[in-house]
């Protein structure tokens, strides 16, 4: 069944704070706030272009849902709750601040038939939080997601990697304290400059340096890896791009891609592929058969890695389609035919980076 998302922004409404990276209104496009009514027309409009039969599911991004005023919350949600009741609508999912939620509010959310939450929380290092004035800690976020998950909801985690003060080794516990605690998905933002934000002032006057796109590969597939191997889905890699979000407009430097999570997971079978030459003494060709699906992110952007091997080690590499399950991968080198699971491939990577 086709799953389906009508998005509704609720644009820093209710937020009592300023991160350093965020302006709310400009990530998303939307600079007035959303009423009642507003919710209404919204779902309406969608559901007119959406199957029947469709999974749909409600979304509140942006903005610290749980912080707007209680009546307010409980307006927006009726709404919601309406086509829930109605057996239109599967979900309702919002995003918030770990120091936003308690028992009463996750009771309200009940109540209005929520069932997805996500937690905005950056980072788990305290400095990292600090730098950022994120305004909560590393408890806030162990009690919030260990709330949500008693409650039962599902529990989703962001986390942004390139922030003031962050590093390599700074993401890679953020990631393993997420895992400990157990989420349904997660999400991973590069850190971008955008315009009218602390961060922007902190960049023109040389005291922050963004990431690289290449910094941000580095980084983000040890991240994939551990989330990969424990099962945690990772429902996005970047940031989702709206009109305003391209470089020179609205967002001023930083690593951004629109097929960010492409490269990072074409740098990943490179990096295999490469881990098998040097053991194996390949020296002539390496032809790898994988599902039509990942065919592109073998290959890589332009052919980036075929040229890549080409150049480093003279190393024709083939990329075939084949009838197997997306999760599966084969390669055929020397007289070697290995066929393996993507989870046993992303054991090897935790070996290779060292992880
Ligand atoms: S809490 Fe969320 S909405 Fe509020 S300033 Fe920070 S990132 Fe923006």
């Amino acid at each position: 069944m086709k799953r389906r998302i009508i998005p509704i922004f609720v644009p820093h409404r209710g937020c009592p704070h300023d991160c350093i990276f965020c302006n709310q209104k400009k990530i998303t496009g939307v600079t007035t706030d959303i009423t009642a009514e507003k919710v209404e027309n919204i779902i309406k409009d969608y559901l007119k272009t959406m199957d029947k039969d469709a999974q749909i599911e409600i979304a509140f991004f942006g903005g610290s849902f749980t912080a707007i005023d209680i009546s307010v919350q409980k307006k927006l949600l009726s709404i919601a709750k309406k086509y829930v009741d109605g057996g239109i609508v599967k979900d309702i999912r919002l995003s918030t601040r770990p120091d936003c939620i308690d028992e009463n509010i996750l009771n309200v959310l009940k109540e209005n038939k929520v069932t997805i939450i996500e937690l905005g929380v950056q980072s788990l290092d305290l400095t990292v939080l600090k730098d950022s004035i994120r305004g909560h800690s590393d408890i806030d976020v162990i009690h919030s997601a260990e709330l949500i998950k008693k409650y039962g909801f599902q529990l989703g985690l962001q986390m942004m990697v390139g922030l003031p003060s962050d590093d390599e080794e700074k993401s890679l516990y953020t990631a393993r304290k997420f895992i400990e605690l157990s989420p349904d998905f997660v999400r991973i933002y590069p850190t971008l400059v955008v315009k009218d934000t602390g961060l922007e002032k902190l960049y023109k006057e040389g005291m922050y340096h963004p990431f690289t796109v290449e910094k941000t590969i580095e980084i983000v597939k040890k991240l994939l890896v551990l989330f990969y191997e424990k099962n945690v889905k990772v429902i996005r890699v970047g940031l989702q791009p709206t009109e305003d979000i391209s470089l020179g407009k609205e967002v001023i430097c930083g690593p951004y891609h629109p097929a960010l999570r492409e490269l990072i997971e074409t740098r990943m079978y490179r990096d295999y592929i490469e881990f098998l030459i040097k053991n194996n003494e390949i020296e002539a060709s390496i032809t790898v058969g994988v599902n039509r699906k990942n065919i592109s992110k073998v290959i890589g952007n332009k052919k980036s890695n075929l040229f890549y091997l080409k150049e480093k080690y003279r190393l024709t590499l083939k990329v075939v389609e084949k009838n197997i399950p997306y999760e599966e991968i084969e390669f055929i080198y020397n007289d070697i035919y290995e066929y393996t699971a993507l989870k046993e491939l992303y054991m090897h990577l935790h070996g290779i980076y060292n992880l």
